[in-house]
């Protein structure tokens, strides 16, 4: 092969397509039964595939400026423009927040239609045991053997899509961050992200009764603030505002929650004292906030207040009281739910050890990661498959130049035959055996296809 790619998921198969449109033979290698689970799984169904708002500043990352290239070299333009071509019907639901009207598996139809069309060699149910770097006759200056449950692979270029630690039942695993360490590369401290808080004792015990309440809230922590839902589940808090912020989010930290936002709350129960002087405090909260919130707030946070008086009789200092709480609801988080419901993982290979605009490694040429591997992390609303198409599409046009086809043999005309002759069937993301002699059709049409297709870089 020319390219090897450990892991198909939404960045490995951008690659992968990236390469061989670029007339390189590419094998994506994944372990679980079938690719793209998680854009399967995502956006409820109809997958956030970007963000047309994507900048820098929606990622997290030990050095905020390392995404910027990738970013930049292949926008959310150009993965709309790919969605299109396929005729994939799209909606935006708010904040540039890009999603398929019908199903997330137009998406990853798409990838795996392009990958047909690349000639990429698409092997799914396959374990990877170990990966050796060594001189061989492909690779004289240094390639790749990746041995697998399938057999060995070598090849010059080796590409890391394994992504993140999050959900492990649809097939997570740390084994790029066990390569990366195996070829030197340091690997920042991960833990779970855009992932519902737990609370624990009294605090939990005191939101208990409200499991189900969703309320508009701006939630914040260490400096960032987000404004959308939040909902209160029978563990914890979880919904949109919640995610966000989990990813900033450190046991111990604080967690400050406005109850009222974009509205200034001292200001809205003086009017309120003026306009509705008879009605008690308790109903005005009431109306303000979901009924069984604002009377457990009555109940368990303001009660010296005694919430059963009218307004008329509240001075300014004792509003001022009860503003605070509704501007600062004073929840502890205990911790999260961890790597079983995070989206994502952050911290992951860090990125001092890698290059930006092609993600190949700075001490192993011919290395590459991308996605979520790497210490790159976006904020909920299609930054992170953003991130996988942008990091994908990089690596994989390096990863093609560096493999370069006169020293190869491989030449773009060249009927393709995959190692183990086999017909790719691009609805189960498969390759089907048969013996050897047969005609390659489906491919050499997927060839020509590409040739029309090549654009240079
Ligand atoms: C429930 C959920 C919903 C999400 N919704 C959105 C959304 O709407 N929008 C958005 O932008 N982001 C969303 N995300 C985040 C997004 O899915 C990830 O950021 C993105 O998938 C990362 O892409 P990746 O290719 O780096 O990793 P992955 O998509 O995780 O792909 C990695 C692949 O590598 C395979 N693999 C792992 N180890 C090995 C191994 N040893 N050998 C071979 N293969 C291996 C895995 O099985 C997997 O297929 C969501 C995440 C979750 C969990």
């Amino acid at each position: 092969m020319d390219v090897v790619v450990i892991g198909g998921g939404a960045a490995g198969l951008m690659c992968a397509i990236t390469a061989g449109q670029r007339g390189k033979r590419v094998l994506v290698i994944e372990h679980a039964n079938r690719v793209g689970k998680k854009v399967l799984m995502s956006g409820g169904g109809r997958c956030n595939f970007t963000n047309t708002g994507t900048t820098p500043a929606n990622y997290l990352s030990a050095n905020p400026h390392f995404c910027k290239s990738a970013l930049a070299r292949y926008t959310p333009t150009h993965f709309i423009e790919m969605v299109e071509r396929h005729r994939i019907a799209y909606h935006e639901k708010e904040l540039g927040q890009l999603f398929c009207d019908e199903s997330s598996k137009l998406i990853v139809k798409m990838l795996l239609d392009e990958c047909a069309a690349a000639g990429v060699r698409v092997e799914t149910s396959c374990s990877v045991q170990r990966v050796l770097r060594e001189a061989t006759n492909a690779a004289p200056a240094g390639g790749f053997e990746v041995h697998t449950t399938l057999g060995a692979f070598s090849a010059p270029a080796l590409v890391v899509a394994s992504g993140g630690l999050s959900i492990p039942s649809m097939g997570a695993s740390g084994f790029g961050y066990e390569l990366a360490r195996q070829f030197g590369h340091a690997v920042l401290p991960t833990r779970a992200g855009l992932v519902p808080l737990t609370l624990s004792g009294k605090h939990q015990a005191r939101l208990a009764e409200l499991s189900g309440i969703a309320l508009p809230v701006t939630a914040q922590c260490n400096g960032q603030s987000f404004s959308n839902s939040m909902l209160v589940t029978h563990r914890g808090l979880s919904g949109p505002s919640i995610l966000q912020v989990s990813s900033y989010w450190q046991p111990g930290d604080d967690l400050q929650l406005d109850l009222l936002p974009g509205r200034d709350a001292l200001e809205t129960l003086q009017s309120l004292r003026t306009e509705r002087p008879a009605a008690e405090l308790k109903t005005v909260l009431g109306d303000l906030l979901p009924k069984r919130l604002a009377q457990r707030l009555c109940e368990v946070w303001l009660p010296h207040v005694q919430p059963a008086r009218p307004m008329k009789q509240f001075t300014s200092p004792q509003l001022r009281e009860v503003a605070a709480v509704l501007q600062r609801w004073p929840l502890v988080a205990s911790g999260t739910e961890g790597y079983r419901t995070a989206e994502v993982t952050l911290g992951g290979v860090d990125t001092a050890g890698l290059s930006s605009s092609t993600m190949q490694s700075r001490r192993v040429p011919g290395l590459y990661f991308i996605g979520e591997v790497v210490d790159v992390t976006g904020w909920l609303g299609g930054y992170n498959f953003q991130w996988a198409w942008s990091s994908g599409v990089v690596a994989g046009r390096a990863a093609a130049n560096l493999v370069k086809t006169a020293c190869y043999g491989t030449r773009i005309d060249a009927p393709f035959h995959n190692e183990n002759s086999s017909r790719f069937n691009a609805n189960s993301g498969r390759w089907r055996r048969q013996p050897s002699g047969r005609s390659h059709r489906k491919t050499r049409q997927a060839r020509a296809s590409v040739r029309r297709r090549l654009q240079p870089d």
